[in-house]
């Protein structure tokens, strides 16, 4: 936390909100390094249980530019300097119905990414509009939507501290049956059982060092803690050895069971159990479909069919 307030203090200019600051350190501890760029509404309502519908509507993006962010880590601002802000998405329609998995494809800086962090409202649309359960994203508590949004990415965070807090970040108060109960399915609990100093294990940056298939499993766990409706998955491109992958592969088919997930995808298996296919090329849906009727239709699929997906699993 500490690491987010330091920059904000030395903007004397701005109007700190200690409030919006805690605010933001929860939202991005799963995220990596994304500070919120967005305000809570006045008349925010909490989202009401939901089924995991996730809609979006026409949505256009691009990024603030430098001078319209209002409150942010000076980070950030250096990272929108840096960039080009031109319209990053344009016109991005599609649905993701209770329980269904759509994964998203295309090539590198095709704006995947940008996609599934504009479900968690983690920056908000310039034209349209992201509903989750029928809500438009804006009209909701923070809160709530992250409570029903759950990130797997490919470098999740680990604290510096023991496995049962880095665990409890999901739910606070989670008791060890219930951690140990998250573990086992996500496929780790056996490795974290044979540790000496188990659950106390101090995880993270200067203490156990986990391998990325071990700290991919942990995400799941605290995915699995936390029971979102909604699943944001970015399939790992690192190589994991064999069975790090079956293991982590086994973990997530059960994490997924009941949810809808949205999952920028690399593997074969996922693109052909996907209810829904986006090629996403250049900010637009270029195509869309099952597997099947995408491979029929030939195009940028096809391409990234033979070059992109790999064939393990
Ligand atoms: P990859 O497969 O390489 O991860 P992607 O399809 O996920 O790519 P995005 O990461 O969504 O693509 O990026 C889409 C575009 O938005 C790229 O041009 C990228 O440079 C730009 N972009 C991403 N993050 C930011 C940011 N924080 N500020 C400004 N531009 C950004």
């Amino acid at each position: 936390l500490l690491r987010l307030l330091g920059p904000l203090q030395g903007l004397s200019n701005v109007r700190i909100d200690i409030m919006t600051a805690l605010v933001s350190f929860e939202r991005v501890f799963e995220v990596l390094d994304l500070p919120s760029m967005v305000q809570e509404r006045p008349d925010a309502v909490p989202l009401p249980p939901t089924a995991g519908r996730v809609e979006f509507d026409h949505v256009a993006f691009r990024y603030p530019r430098a001078d319209e962010v209002s409150l942010a880590s000076l980070e950030s601002v250096a990272r929108a300097e840096s960039r080009d802000t031109g319209e990053v998405l344009r016109d991005i329609s599609f649905v993701a119905e209770p329980g269904q998995m759509v994964a998203l494809v295309g090539p590198s800086g095709a704006g995947k990414t940008t996609i599934t962090h504009l479900v968690a409202r983690l920056y908000d649309v310039t034209g349209g509009a992201v509903r989750v359960g029928g809500h438009d994203v804006r009209e909701v508590t923070l809160q709530s939507l992250e409570d029903a949004v759950g990130y797997v990415t490919q470098d999740a965070h680990m604290f510096h501290e023991t496995i049962r807090e880095n665990l409890r970040y999901a739910r606070p108060g989670a008791d060890d049956d219930e951690i140990w109960t998250a573990l086992e399915a996500a496929q780790i609990g056996t490795l974290i059982a044979s540790l000496p100093d188990g659950l106390d294990t101090v995880v993270g940056d200067r203490g156990y060092r986990l391998s990325g298939g071990e700290r991919q499993r942990l995400a799941i766990a605290r995915l699995l803690l936390k029971a979102p409706a909604i699943v944001v998955l970015d399939e790992a491109t690192a190589h994991l050895d064999s069975e790090s992958e079956a293991a982590v592969q086994r973990a997530l088919d059960r994490a997924l069971v009941g949810r809808t997930s949205l999952v920028i995808a690399h593997r074969l298996s996922t693109i052909r159990n996907a209810d829904l296919i986006l090629v996403i090329d250049d900010g637009r849906v270029v195509q869309s479909g099952t597997h099947t009727a995408l491979l029929a239709e030939g195009g940028l699929y096809a391409d990234l069919y033979d070059t992109q997906f790999t064939r393990s699993a």
